[in-house]
């Protein structure tokens, strides 16, 4: 057999994405499988977003566009981005990404050398130190605690930072946590990485997905007033509901654009032109759907957040934001069921849900519930789970 690399050795799949095809294949198979494993919404797009994709295929839009994007594509992340936050983006701040999965992965590439350390706040998204580690880096975590919401503060990262911290990863609201920092607190995270020469990476995909009193937070200003050392990562999966589309976007200084449009042009070329112009449509159209949308994602948090609660043996502190619950449940573990990836394993056997382990996400504490489901699917999972439970 052929020799792999290293590199791709010393990384895992990714659970979200293994768990949610081991469900399709349990379903296929005939099994009742509910999934609540993969974050991504089941909410229709918005009409803007569809009209895009049809324009652009009656305008026979299938020639390459800029590896970076359509300029007009460029300008409309700068208008929305600006609109929302004050950013004081230009077109030569903007790539558009393949979601902003591939934001983040070339990110990594571009910045990090071997042996350079990135601060990762736990739980993490699962994929960030992937990134690092694949870009020859080293992913420094930063523990945080459930009766804390799982923040991290300036003190917190200090005791992490070596001369080899080069890049912190912020997200909020977090995947999976679904906690939030309000911008104040933000700010002091940001201005205290800022001070100690470390650039922040700023992933904004749920930006949109918040609830009251909680608002959004982001890193604009910062970008703003030092854009070298800053970059902003987000892209419509979430908020416009087209996971599948894979459109993504980072805003940062013209240097670093141009070093992605670089490692871009060099290896996957420009985001698919069709989606470019239904982000387009999107980003510049009606977004009273976001309104919309927040409230059935509010109404469901607190319906999969009581029935969680009130479960004896798991604790789950209030989200803010996203489509996730993670609540701790290491009260239940016994004797044969001591970890998230087990407990995991016997929810999908016995209650047919998918969940995934806390685990994946850097804390074996806790599992992950994504809530981007209709309330009776909800229902019948909860139902399904608290049964498994009692049986445990
Ligand atoms: N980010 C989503 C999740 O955490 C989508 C799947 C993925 O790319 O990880 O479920």
């Amino acid at each position: 057999m052929v020799a792999f690399s290293k590199r791709i050795s010393m990384v895992k799949p990714s659970a979200t994405l293994t768990i949610n095809a081991r469900a399709s294949e349990l379903k296929s198979q005939g099994v009742e499988v509910i999934s609540l494993a993969v974050g991504q919404p089941d909410l229709p797009p918005p009409k803007s977003v569809l009209d895009g994709a049809r324009e652009a295929i009656e305008r026979v839009m299938t020639k390459y566009t800029p590896a970076a994007g359509l300029p007009e594509v460029l300008d409309a992340v700068c208008e929305y981005y600006n609109r929302f936050y004050d950013a004081g983006a230009k077109r030569e701040n903007v790539i558009i990404t393949n979601g902003g999965k591939q934001g983040l992965f070339n990110l990594m590439q571009i910045l990090v050398d071997p042996g350079d350390e990135v601060l990762i706040p736990a739980p993490y998204w699962l994929s960030y130190p992937a990134m690092v580690i694949l870009a020859g880096g080293v992913p420094k975590i930063v523990p945080t605690d459930p009766e804390n919401n799982f923040m991290t503060s300036p003190s917190e990262l200090e005791k992490h930072i070596t001369e080899k911290t080069k890049i912190l990863i912020l997200n909020t609201p977090s995947n999976p946590t679904g906690c939030h920092y309000a911008q104040k607190q933000f700010d002091e995270i940001c201005e205290f990485a800022l001070k100690k020469g470390i650039f922040i990476i700023s992933d904004e995909i749920y930006d949109q997905l918040i609830y009251p009193p909680a608002e959004p937070t982001s890193a604009s200003k910062w970008f703003k007033k030092y854009p070298d050392k800053v970059a902003i990562v987000n892209g419509l999966a979430k908020s416009f509901a087209v996971p599948g589309w894979r459109i993504g976007y980072v805003i940062s200084d013209s240097t670093v654009i141009k070093n992605l449009s670089k490692l871009q042009g060099q290896s996957t070329s420009n985001v698919c032109s069709i989606a470019q112009i239904a982000a387009l449509k999107g980003l510049l159209g009606d977004l009273s759907f976001l309104e919309e949308n927040r409230k059935k994602f509010l109404e469901r948090r607190n319906y999969i957040l009581k029935r969680i609660n009130s479960i004896k043996g798991i604790s789950c502190p209030e989200p803010m934001g996203a489509f996730y619950v993670f609540p701790k449940v290491d009260g239940l573990y016994t004797d044969e069921i001591n970890n998230s990836t087990k407990l995991c394993e016997y929810l999908l056997d016995k209650a047919h849900v998918a969940l995934v382990p806390g685990a994946a996400f850097g804390d074996d504490r806790c599992i992950r519930f994504s809530y981007a489901v209709d309330i009776s699917v909800l229902e019948r999972a909860m139902d399904q789970v608290e049964k498994a439970l009692r049986e445990l």
